[in-house]
């Protein structure tokens, strides 16, 4: 019988998923040789503090300070540091030298993809990221791979936890925003800078490589609209409650024509109002969700947990193996495809529905007014209802209006808002929500 081959493999990183890959690695040593065909040795772990406690308990001297070293002997590196830099550089110089990567950094995959995946093509070697999007959830594979015979139209995320847990605490309590967000840092769901997440900026990162992935064209960063959770308020959350729908942060990359013909994608992250009863609306905490609308396989969901240790590392390990496998086998890496060539296209070429709030004077001809005034910027109302506030005595202190609107642009949405603040009846817009499922 012939020897099992033995791959490399180099760690850089041993943080919350690192550790969880490092344990996987050792304890299930057997199974993933078994699935691999060739022995996945654990060669070395990268990292700042060789000294530093660990989650788990490691081999102390696989440790090293020295990632190019450990790198430059690898067949397989998977980069689990994070952040921009030393991780591309170390990424760059395993693809030159012929290794398979790895890796969960949304951030750098944001930043500098293209770079990397153009390496990668020229080596012949495979570059993964599936624990970079939604953590365990299986879905650059199945946008890639599975669904690369049929037509993706539409991708909705919940791609960020520590913000959907921050909207279900204030749909289930009532909490304004800033105390839901000091119940999820006390949770360990939110950083100490929440940042990055609450301004939406990471679940845009994520959109730009969904929306790459699943229409074959490479988005950046840039190309994505972006807008975070902070202003979204507890009223509006009532708000929207009472009308049946429910919040979300959502990452949206979907195929449309703008006005002048143009086809492109539009490439999103806002806070949006989903029906209570859209698939999508049932995801709550921390957890992560996307759901894929495609010509011939219809509305797709995948749901599981987006970020954690060892789910996450669950991620990292089935693009190892997968990796392994191809080096065992032979061939060149399975990339992405890049033949699409459509545009990104302005925030301004995306049509949505509206929920608009209005504080508005309870004398009569209002309703009729408001109703004109959209009429003449051509949105259309689907459902318009008013709430009476009564003080002492039962008089009527103000009238609140809540709208909902048919799919209208983003252009004739903002001209429409501005003409409704000029209006005598109005005493202020309450609220601007973007709508999507219905
Ligand atoms: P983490 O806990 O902060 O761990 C980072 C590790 O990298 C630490 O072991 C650190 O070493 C090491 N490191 C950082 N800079 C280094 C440098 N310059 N040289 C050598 N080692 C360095 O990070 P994590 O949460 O495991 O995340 C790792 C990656 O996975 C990130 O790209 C993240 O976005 C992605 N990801 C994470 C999750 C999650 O749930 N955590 C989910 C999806 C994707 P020391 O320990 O010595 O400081």
């Amino acid at each position: 019988m012939t020897e099992m081959r033995t791959l490399k493999v180099a760690l850089l990183g041993c943080g919350n998923v690192g550790a969880q890959v490092a344990r996987i690695l050792i304890e299930d040593a057997d199974a993933l040789a078994a699935r691999t065909g060739a022995r996945l040795q654990l060669s070395g772990i990268a990292v700042r503090n060789v000294s530093a406690h660990r989650d788990v308990e490691l081999p102390q001297e696989l440790f090293t300070t020295d990632a190019e070293t450990l790198v430059k002997d690898a067949d397989l590196v998977i980069e689990l540091m994070g952040g921009i830099e030393p991780a591309r550089t170390l990424i760059l110089s395993a693809l030159r030298n012929g290794a398979c990567v790895v890796t969960g950094n949304k951030a750098l995959l944001a930043q500098d993809g293209p770079t990397l995946y153009e390496e990668a093509d020229k080596a012949g070697v495979q570059l993964s990221y599936e624990a970079a999007v939604a953590g365990a959830i299986p879905i650059l594979r199945p946008i890639r791979d599975s669904l690369s015979g049929d037509r993706i139209t539409r991708v909705l995320g919940i791609v960020n936890g520590t913000t959907n847990f921050i909207l279900d605490q204030m749909d289930t309590t009532g909490a304004q925003f800033a105390d839901a967000l000091a119940e999820a840092q006390r949770l360990g769901y939110a950083e100490a800078d929440p940042t990055a997440d609450v301004e939406g900026h990471d679940a845009a990162a994520k959109a730009a490589i969904l929306a790459s992935l699943s229409f074959h064209t490479r988005f950046a960063l840039d190309d994505v609209h972006c807008e975070g959770i902070t202003s979204v308020s507890a009223s509006d959350i009532a708000a929207a409650k009472d009308a049946g729908f429910v919040i979300k942060l959502l990452a949206i990359a979907e195929k449309l024509t703008d006005a002048d013909g143009k086809e492109g994608v539009s490439v999103r992250v806002h806070p949006t109002l989903l029906p209570r009863e859209h698939p999508l609306a049932a995801v709550r905490g921390a957890f992560n969700a996307v759901f894929i609308e495609a010509e011939n396989a219809g509305e797709l969901m995948f749901y599981g947990q987006g970020a954690g240790g060892t789910p996450t590392a669950s991620a990292v390990l089935g693009d190892l193996v997968s990796a392994a496998r191809r080096l065992v086998l032979g061939g060149p890496g399975r990339t992405e495809t890049t033949t699409g060539h459509v545009p990104a296209l302005p925030i301004d070429a995306a049509t949505t529905s509206y929920y608009i709030g209005l504080d508005v004077a309870d004398q009569p001809g209002v309703l009729a007014k408001i109703a004109q005034l959209f009429a003449e910027h051509g949105v259309s109302i689907e459902i318009m209802r008013q709430t009476i506030h009564r003080g002492a005595g039962s008089t009527v202190e103000s009238a609140e209006l809540r709208i909902v609107t048919h799919r209208a642009s983003e252009a004739a949405l903002a001209a429409t808002v501005e003409a409704v603040k000029g209006l005598d009846v109005i005493n202020s817009v309450t609220s601007v929500l973007r709508v999507e499922g219905v």
